[in-house]
């Protein structure tokens, strides 16, 4: 049997394309190979948002390329790397055998036959009406949380991302197709279901790729109501958002929808006008309180996280206490944040004659994570004592006999357990906080 080894950089895209990958070839009756030195196909999948995961491509090649000289493998370089670099990969590393970007994900089968004649180039995107959502389930998943996609691409043209570039125009799934997958990753056990694009509240108000269903197409909100409806499911979210487009439709899910998770990422990128202009977030500092609000009075107990870029170009130091003051004021319960990193092609590209020196980003990016990780863990002290529902995900990487698991609000959870607990929600009273994790005993 013909075995196969996927090494995934970056976002949840990329982590379900792998698995949309890993389950087409499975057709093919490849198996999944737990290092790349035992797989004849190694495939690395790309991301390209910031600057280390192309770093961390070159490494990676760097120590699978000097095998083919001992065995026959044939290695692969997918994703957004592969979309924007292209050909240029092959003068690069000459002896990879296929480049292909994200838009061929659903051609991997007869590329690995093709490759075995000729070198594979796909970057091509596809007509948008006729984009191919691989429907196809990751065999190798054993997890109680899966993930389905609802859209690909972006039409939001944010200054510092690449995303547009990398994946194209958005498109959204047909809704049927969308509720047939749910349905049978629940009936693989899966209890926790998270629909995944680059800007899911704009769901079905943009193109529409072909498929039944596609002219009944609803809205965000009333696909997260049909998805709600499947027996089984226990967890429903949802990721990524855009604050200028969170309707009130959207918001009154929280309201109504009690499998809706406590949990929302909703991306602020920065809290001061001047940078969010300069960005083309098309939201106000205000408009992103103001939805928080919203929110809030819907689902009190809603936990936000978020995501920052610190020093994007002629961001003054006024400009970055705004995103502190912003912080303090949400009280963000995590985020991922990071110094702006220049990607290539990009609007803000333009910008680099005001761009930040390394030292200032890299100081107020300390600023900033040492003051999240404070009300993190001022957030988790209120919790010990309480009693958690937690989803046991399985047992942890590095702490015998301890099962790690998350709230409905995000929040990782480690108590005693076993394997035999994966996928039980377990009654857990916290014990002690730590600014990412909660640990407690089992009770009941
Ligand atoms: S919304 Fe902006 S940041 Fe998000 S993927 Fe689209 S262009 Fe990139």
């Amino acid at each position: 049997m013909p075995s196969v080894y996927i090494k995934t950089f970056g976002c949840q895209m990329n982590d379900y394309d792998s698995g949309k990958m890993r389950a087409q070839l499975a057709a093919d009756g490849f198996t999944a190979a737990e290092e790349p030195g035992d797989a004849d196909l190694v495939i690395v999948n790309t991301c390209s948002i910031r600057e280390k995961p192309e770093q961390k491509l070159h490494s990676f090649l760097g120590t699978v390329l000097p095998q083919k000289k001992v065995r026959p493998v044939t290695v692969a370089i997918a994703g957004c790397v592969a979309q924007m670099a292209g050909k240029e990969l092959y003068r690069k590393y000459p002896k990879v055998d296929l480049v292909f970007g994200p838009d061929a994900v659903h051609r991997i089968r007869e590329m690995v036959e093709e490759s075995k004649v000729r070198r594979v180039l796909d970057v091509d995107f596809f007509a948008e009406d006729t984009y191919p959502f691989p429907t196809d389930v990751d065999p190798d998943s054993s997890s109680v949380a899966g993930f389905v996609t609802i859209q690909k691409g972006c039409d939001n043209k944010c200054t510092f991302c690449i995303v547009p570039s990398t994946r194209g125009a958005e498109v959204s799934r047909p809704a049927d197709e969308v509720v047939d997958e749910v349905r049978r990753l629940v009936d693989r056990g899966v209890t926790e279901i998270t629909l995944i694009g680059q800007n899911v509240n704009s769901y079905g108000l943009k193109i529409i790729s072909q498929g039944p269903g596609a002219s009944l197409q609803p809205t965000f909100s009333e696909l997260l109501r049909r998805v709600h409806e499947v027996p089984g499911l226990e967890v429903l979210r949802y990721t990524t958002s855009h604050p200028r487009d969170m309707g009130d439709d959207v918001v009154a899910c929280y309201r109504e929808l009690p499998k809706l998770a406590d949990h929302l990422h909703l991306p602020v990128q920065s809290g001061s006008d001047r940078v969010l202009r300069r960005m083309k977030r098309y939201y106000t500092r205000a408009h992103y309180l103001d939805v928080v609000a919203r929110l809030r009075a819907a689902r009190p107990s809603l936990v936000l996280t978020t995501d920052v870029i610190v020093g994007f170009p002629g961001e003054s130091d006024a400009d970055f206490d705004e995103t502190m003051t912003l912080l303090e004021t949400v009280r963000f319960e995590g985020s991922f944040s990071f110094v702006y990193s220049p990607r290539p092609g990009t609007p803000a590209l333009r910008l680099l004659d005001e761009a930040i020196p390394i030292g200032v980003a890299n100081e107020r990016l300390q600023r900033f994570q040492a003051v999240q990780r404070r009300i993190q863990l001022e957030a988790h002290r209120t919790l010990v004592g309480a009693t958690l529902s937690v989803l046991a995900d399985g047992p942890a990487a590095h702490d015998e006999g301890v099962v790690c698991g998350r709230t409905s609000g995000f929040k990782t959870v480690n108590f005693p357990g076993s394997e035999a607990d994966r996928g039980r929600w377990v009654s857990v009273r916290v014990g002690a906080a730590y600014a990412n994790t909660l640990r407690g005993e089992r009770v009941g």
